[in-house]
């Protein structure tokens, strides 16, 4: 029970470092669709997508326009973390404008 939250904690802080530098992609991707791992990389946690496990695969945007593969848990906490941090940089223009404005 313990190893497995801390192994989601880790993933979870990996990803949200890999939003923060840039290596993973902030905007959601085109095409979405699972199938069965064919020992891709995933691009979230760096390890191989086994033939017994799920992937979530899709189109990215930008800098990111390539296939993107990512296992099912680590899509699900990549989309959740891309959405706080989405959220997080509007919330820090808003400050900065506001700053401006009373200045
Ligand atoms: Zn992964």
């Amino acid at each position: 029970m313990t190893t497995h939250i801390t192994f989601h904690e880790s993933l979870r802080i990996l990803i949200r470092e890999k939003l923060a530098s840039g290596g993973l992609a902030r905007n959601g991707m085109h095409g979405v669709s699972g199938g069965p791992g064919k020992g891709q990389i995933c691009v979230a946690c760096g390890i191989t997508i086994g033939e017994s496990q799920f992937v979530m695969e899709g189109i990215g945007s930008g800098e990111h326009r390539k296939a993107l593969q990512f296992h099912t848990v680590c899509f699900s906490i990549w989309d959740s973390e891309r959405k706080v941090f989405r959220r997080s940089q509007a919330s820090r223009q808003r400050t900065r404008t506001s700053d401006h404005l009373t200045r």
